[in-house]
């Protein structure tokens, strides 16, 4: 017998609609490219949507083409988000810090027939137009007064002329919830980028998931800021839970540095954020060297690599904001666990509350994970065993868009390439990735553990660890540190510091100073480059 309720699909739109009509006044503050802050609301935003959609549709775009961009976090990047998986294309959000070689692979994969930038990324439009093979409009995110007197682009589009060249008369179309809605690629560190295609359902039941308290925690009374950028697998989702539950959004534009985004939080009276570590550093940095406190945020979600617990610590202590250690990947759209209280935290020292936030957290509902051993077992949780993390859940990826890479499944369960532990309470850590891992004598050494140390030195700015060659134990770590600007610490004072922390044989061989560590696109540290420059490094002989 079946259930009697309503069979209405999980669309997208249905979040802007809602958002429409139940928080049409809740704002949207945008610090823009053009230098300024625009600021309107929800009903302006679904208004503007509606108007791009047929834009769109005028241009040819028909469902389930796909529509690229390459821009920042901001009200016209919101705009195509529903826009474009509104009407049933597809948003291809592209990551504009990837190498122009890249851009113009994922464009031709993906089959883009619109390319929508912000005019910073003029630039790197103009070293890709020429190359691109489907792409039959470029649009430049601005108004009319703003648009490049030569821009070099044939017929480039203004994108302010579009949406002024359609009223707001449309009605979002309603089809299967397994349409196609956005896509994403891998950053691809190695190999070429993989397309990872997200659906309308996936979309929303992810959405509904990270807005909970033990989540992402947003709410009708807080003010959003994601950092993490929209090109960023859908900036975590906070661009649709926001709609979904009324927060106001504060979008940082191209103002990333610590400066701007303080001004941004203080001005628009931010309470929660998200971001990975870097980005945090630099703020954290320049709220410091400021001696200025956040008056009203109280939370922030860090995430994309793991968080340093002298990060979290740092935000507990001196700015009382709380962190929320959040773990993903683009194939989960992202999000998977996230490291909130259970009841029998809320009453342990200060130390032991700062241990369960330092671990990547407990799946969220619909995510379910296990770790299992080189023979596809599962192993016990309780802390001892590591082995590889596998999920599954509605908002996993099946396979890669277009097939690429074969069967992306084990049994029905996605391998993540992260190798982890899960204690007795469900909290899962990450110890490496698995082509990270360092093996010494036939054990695993966690290298993100040997960072977190090294990152808790006064003097330590940024600390990666890889795996160096050794006679004896195969493999032996070695990190890597750039100091703080102006602080002294030798070799000998930071393995000092090792003592006590960790088993004896955990601490590295070595220690290499540098000037800068690699970092992605996304701004995680890239350890295959950091094994490439240091590749003639050899271990000094004991
Ligand atoms: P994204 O595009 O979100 O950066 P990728 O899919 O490129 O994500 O990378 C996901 C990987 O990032 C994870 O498999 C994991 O190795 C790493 N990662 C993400 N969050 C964390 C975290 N909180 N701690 C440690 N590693 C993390």
């Amino acid at each position: 017998m079946n259930g009697l309720m309503m069979q209405q699909p999980l669309l997208i739109s249905s979040l802007l609609v809602h958002a429409e009509r139940h928080h049409g006044e809740r704002e949207v503050v945008s610090r823009r490219v053009e230098g300024d802050i625009h600021r309107y609301t929800y009903r302006e935003l679904a208004a503007r949507s509606r108007r791009l959609a047929k834009a769109l549709a005028a241009l040819g775009v028909k469902p389930s083409e796909r529509v690229g961009t390459l821009a920042w976090n901001g009200y016209r990047h919101m705009e195509l988000y529903y826009a474009v998986s509104g009407a049933g294309s597809v948003l291809h959000t592209i990551n504009p810090r990837l190498h122009p070689d890249q851009i113009v692979y994922i464009a031709d994969h993906a089959e883009d027939q619109v390319l929508c930038f912000d005019l910073s990324f003029l630039p790197l439009v103009q070293a890709v137009a020429g190359r691109t093979k489907t792409i039959r409009h470029f649009v430049a995110m601005t108004d009319r007064a703003h648009m490049p007197a030569d821009p070099k682009i044939p017929n480039l589009l203004c994108y302010e002329d579009l949406v002024d060249g359609q009223d707001d008369r449309y009605d979002w179309p309603v089809f299967d919830e397994n349409t196609a809605s956005s896509l994403c690629y891998t950053s691809g560190t190695t190999g070429n980028p993989k397309g990872v295609l997200y659906s309308h359902r996936s979309t929303v039941l992810h959405t509904f998931a990270i807005a909970l308290p033990d989540a992402l925690n947003c709410s009708a009374s807080d003010a959003i800021l994601p950092v993490v950028p929209m090109f960023h697998v859908n900036a975590w989702g906070l661009p649709y839970a926001a709609c979904m539950t009324g927060a106001k959004l504060v979008f940082p534009g191209p103002g990333l540095d610590g400066k701007s985004l303080y001004e941004l939080f203080e001005a628009e009276q931010v309470t929660v954020s998200a971001g990975v570590p870097t980005v945090w550093q630099a703020l954290l940095a320049y709220v410091d060297a400021n001696g200025l406190k956040f008056s009203t945020m109280r939370r922030t979600v860090v995430g994309g690599s793991a968080c340093p617990p002298a990060m979290l610590r740092q935000f507990a202590e001196d700015y009382d904001v709380h962190v929320l250690h959040a773990w993903g990947m683009t194939e989960m759209s992202p999000v998977g666990t996230v490291a909130a209280f259970k009841p029998q935290h809320l009453a342990q020292p200060v130390e032991e509350r700062y241990a369960v936030m330092s671990k990547q957290g407990r799946a969220v509902y619909g995510v379910d994970m296990k770790i299992v051993d080189p023979a596809g077992r599962e192993l016990p949780w309780g802390g001892a065993a590591s082995g590889d993390l596998l999920v599954r859940g509605p908002w996993v990826l099946s396979r890669y868009f277009k097939g690429e890479g074969g069967e992306a499944l084990r049994d029905g369960w996605f391998p993540t390439g992260d190798v982890a532990r899960i204690d007795a309470e469900g909290y899962m850590q990450i110890t490496d990735r698995s082509k990270d891992v360092i093996k010494s004598g036939g054990e695993w050494i966690g290298s993100i553990d040997l960072e977190n140390i090294a990152m808790a030195h006064p003097a330590v700015a940024i600390a990666a660890c890889i795996a160096v060659p050794h006679p004896k134990w195969d493999e032996r770590p070695l990190l890597v540190v750039v100091k703080k600007p102006g602080a002294e610490l030798t070799k000998e004072e930071l393995l000092g510091f090792y003592e006590g922390k960790i088993a004896k044989w955990w601490t590295p061989d070595d220690v290499v100073f540098v000037d800068a560590i690699p970092l992605g696109a996304t701004g995680k540290m890239q350890k295959n480059r950091l094994r490439q420059m240091l590749k003639d490094y050899r271990l000094p002989v004991a």
